[in-house]
């Protein structure tokens, strides 16, 4: 291997210190940062990532309030919880964790968690005024990902950075990031012809694909800093990420891992978003 690992247990954890720094400050003026979880049913990996946001919430001395509703929870009652939520002055930031069973329109639900508490940066108020750089929470994924693209000191203005994959969550934000950052961004799908040739000119490479191995190292170009967003699990029952990872770190100057990489970081931006939600509801 000879590209850098970008370390995002490491990242994630001096980004968690700074929520803590910042919570602390604020207990001291008597307010609490409160985030709600809201998991509908027993999806396994919703379980566990449910389970580590709240520990991070712990571990950032954030107050937590765990919701969980049955699988059999209708469209009506799941509104009624986010409403609830909406209009509890203690609670800061509202995350219902997705995917949801398929009796519930997830757009109704993220639509449903007012602007101010969207600490996901998915409602659709928050994802037009990142398109437009107004203020706004971030969406956790995307901001992660150039968090750790400056940890590695490279100027994103001016680079060609292809994001493959175009999901509202991921790939869209993250190449609108970029291009805040001044990146000139391809953005690459299902329906792209010539992926590979656009992948291997790529001086940033974001995979957001969903597909073990995806980015071989023929796609990544001499020096590329390579960002792997992909959480696949295996047959072999370990988790494996978009990108060949030995093939790529060969050519690449910075790599993420998987896990260890964009994993962590997106659990972490949640917490400073979190944050800054009990920071403007109390105007300080
Ligand atoms: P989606 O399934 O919503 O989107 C996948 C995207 O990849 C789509 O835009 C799709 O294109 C594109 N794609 C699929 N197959 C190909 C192909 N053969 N060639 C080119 N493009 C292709 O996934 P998400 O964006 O939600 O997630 C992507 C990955 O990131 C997943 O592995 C997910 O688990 C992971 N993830 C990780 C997070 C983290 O914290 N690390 C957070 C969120 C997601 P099209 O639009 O044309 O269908």
């Amino acid at each position: 291997m000879k590209a850098n690992l970008i370390d995002g247990k490491a990242l994630a954890a001096a980004v968690k210190k700074d929520a803590a720094e910042q919570v602390a400050a604020l207990q001291a003026q008597g307010i609490t940062p409160c985030l709600a979880v809201v998991l509908v049913g027993e999806d396994p990996a919703s379980q566990v990532y449910v389970r580590g946001k709240i520990n991070d919430c712990a571990q950032c001395g954030i107050q937590s309030r765990s919701v969980r509703l049955p699988e059999t929870t209708t469209q009506a009652e799941l509104l009624a919880q986010v409403q609830k939520l909406a209009q509890d002055p203690a609670v800061h930031g509202i995350l219902v964790q997705l995917p949801l069973p398929p009796q519930i329109d997830e757009k109704a639900i993220i639509e449903a968690i007012p602007p101010e508490k969207d600490v996901d940066g998915f409602s659709p108020v928050n994802v037009g005024r990142m398109q437009i750089g107004e203020p706004c929470y971030l969406p956790c994924t995307p901001a992660g990902c150039i968090r750790m693209i400056e940890s590695t000191g490279t100027q994103m203005a001016g680079k060609h950075a292809v994001v493959i994959g175009r999901s509202n969550i991921v790939g869209k934000p993250a190449a609108m990031l970029l291009l805040a950052k001044n990146a000139t961004v391809t953005i690459c799908h299902s329906k792209t012809e010539n992926l590979q040739e656009l992948c291997a000119s790529a001086d940033i490479l974001v995979a957001a694909v969903g597909r073990a191995g995806f980015v071989t190292g023929e796609m990544v170009k001499r020096g590329a800093v390579v960002i792997d967003v992909g959480i696949n699990r295996g047959a072999d029952g370990k988790l494996h990420g978009d990108v060949d990872f030995e093939a790529a770190a060969e050519k690449a100057s910075w790599i993420t891992p998987v896990p260890g990489g964009v994993g962590p970081m997106t659990r972490a931006m949640l917490m400073l978003n979190t944050v800054e939600a009990a920071r403007r509801a109390a105007g300080v």
